[in-house]
């Protein structure tokens, strides 16, 4: 495969529809097969041709040999987990997505799945690999929503010696800025509902692995436990990352831009984004990542109410959860995402009241910018 990964977004895959000269795959609305069909299937929760598509996609941009679909990121993480029994260990880094920490600690933790967290970026948790053997280690890099980045390299060196397999939560980076099984990974997971599908109008998630084991264990989680996406959203997300390198690569200049706008401003304690050279892991991130993304996490020098009413003021800038969109979005963890934690969890965390996390689109630079001053006017 010598293509480069934008004409491989556009061109790839089969239309199972090869007689009609279709340029664009059909949809798929179908919950049976006639038995003995040439493609195999049988019934849509064990596969479906809009799957197939997008499994092959996936797989062609994370450059591996397996990609299995999911109905949500959340189902893809419920694949993986329900993979694991009764007493194993899974060592989790600390500051995981949220529901990935519901899902452990208020589902699988009353199946007797044992979690432990730590925080990667420390030498320590390297020591905590050898001395619990966990049965699984669980990452994400960047992480939400204060983008940590963890030395992915420097730990599966460590575990691959153990057999110890490692998940990492792609989302945030996208295989286009950082390849998890290429640095030894075992698993690597997505939400595709963010910059995957890109247009937040569609949810789904996805498994990606060199190994055959793992991908049949993905194949019995997606029928055996119903986690199987629509045929519909598949389609639409198999159009979605057509546009994936070019979304990227405005959202990601866009991001950076303003990074650097917000580090300049005197009500600004601190910005994190990967690719600057005040990101605490600096190193490990141009290393790791070959561009800095379209998150960047600020943190101001305000109030809870003050913060909350500079972002209700942004005009380009909708006030929402999830990521990955086309359009810009802002999140104020302390009264949405993390209104329900605990103020010493929070602390521990390190979300304050000024924090806030951009999700950076498409748009005119300019418009961004311009858009950022006026409501920077209510701190000053
Ligand atoms: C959104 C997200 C998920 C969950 O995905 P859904 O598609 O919303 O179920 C998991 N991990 C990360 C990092 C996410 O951003």
């Amino acid at each position: 495969m010598n293509e480069g990964i934008s004409t491989r977004v556009i061109h790839h895959g089969a239309s199972f529809a090869a007689e009609t000269g279709t340029v664009m795959p059909p949809i798929f609305p179908t919950s049976t097969f006639a038995h003995g069909n040439a493609g195999g299937f049988d019934y849509t929760r064990s596969g479906n041709p809009n799957f197939r598509i997008l499994d092959g996609v996936l797989a062609s941009v994370e450059g591996c040999a397996h990609a299995t679909v999911f109905a949500s990121g959340v189902s893809a993480i419920t694949a993986v987990v329900s993979q694991l029994k009764q007493g194993d260990l899974v060592l989790c880094e600390e500051n995981l997505y949220g529901c990935t920490v519901r899902l452990f600690e208020q589902v699988f933790a009353k199946f007797g799945v044992k979690t432990a967290w730590v925080d990667f970026t420390k030498p320590a948790a390297l020591e905590q690999i050898q001395a619990q053997k966990p049965a699984m280690v669980w990452l994400e890099s960047p992480t939400n929503p204060l983008l940590k980045v963890i030395d992915l390299d420097a730990i599966c060196a460590i575990t691959q010696p153990l057999e110890i397999p490692v998940l990492v939560d792609n989302t945030f980076a996208t295989a286009l800025v950082q390849r998890p099984l290429d640095l030894g990974a075992t698993l690597s997971l997505t939400s595709t509902t963010k910059y995957i599908n890109g247009h937040s109008d569609a949810l789904g998630g996805a498994v990606c692995t060199n190994d055959p084991e793992w991908h049949q264990k993905m194949v019995f989680s997606q029928k055996a436990l119903g986690l199987q996406p629509s045929p519909f959203d598949c389609w639409l997300i198999t159009r979605g990352i057509k546009t994936l390198p070019l979304r990227l690569k405005q959202q990601m200049a866009n991001a950076a831009a303003l990074a650097d706008q917000l580090a300049g401003h005197a009500k600004v304690n601190w910005v994190r984004y990967p690719h600057r050279s005040d990101h605490p892991q600096h190193q490990v991130a141009t290393r790791q990542m070959r561009a800095g993304g379209a998150i960047v996490t600020v943190s101001f020098n305000a109030s809870q109410e003050q913060t909350y009413a500079l972002c209700k003021q942004l005009r380009w800038f909708t006030m929402a959860e999830s990521l990955g969109g086309i359009e810009s979005l802002i999140c104020h963890p302390a009264t949405m995402t993390h209104a329900a934690v605990s103020d010493e969890v929070k602390a521990k965390l390190g979300i304050d009241d000024g924090l806030v996390r951009f999700s950076v689109g498409c748009e005119d630079l300019a418009d961004l910018q311009a858009d950022l001053n006026q409501a920077l006017e209510l701190l000053a």
